[in-house]
């Protein structure tokens, strides 16, 4: 049976990507009813005013091991989240468009999803290195 191809829900705003979720006036993302097909427009639009990956959330083919991300057998990055004490900020979890081919959901179902709308794609090279919330 052939393996199923798995997206990032992390991606940054690049040629290939598209677009699925945007950072709200609460500082949490809310997801499209679809996702969008990133042209070279929607590219630049998204870098006008600051980083795009700080307003809007990205997604692209999970690339497993091409990813520094990758443990070796599983996307990192969720581990990461899910090892932050985030149990009073999760969130109601929303319809996501990308829900049946996630990465993160396929790796920890429902949970992720509590606390994904937290953070947006950047959060990875704020700080000391290591991870910022969108709120
Ligand atoms: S973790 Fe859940 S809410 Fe976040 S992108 Fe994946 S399916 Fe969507």
């Amino acid at each position: 049976m052939k393996k199923q191809q798995l997206a990032c829900p992390s991606a940054t705003n690049s040629s290939g990507a598209s677009l699925f979720g945007v950072v709200n006036v609460h500082g949490v993302v809310s997801f499209l009813p679809e996702k969008v097909e990133l042209t070279e427009e929607l590219i630049e639009l998204g870098n006008q005013s600051g980083s795009a990956e700080s307003k809007f959330r990205y997604t692209s083919k999970c690339v497993e091991s091409g990813c520094n991300q990758w443990t070796g057998s599983a996307c990192g990055v969720i581990h990461q989240l899910k090892e932050l004490d985030l149990s009073e900020m999760e969130q109601k979890v929303q319809r996501c468009p990308i829900k049946n081919e996630c990465r993160w959901f396929f790796q920890e179902g429902i949970s992720a999803c509590k606390i994904c709308p937290l953070f947006v794609a950047d959060f990875l090279e704020k700080g000391e290195g290591k991870m910022e919330t969108a709120v």
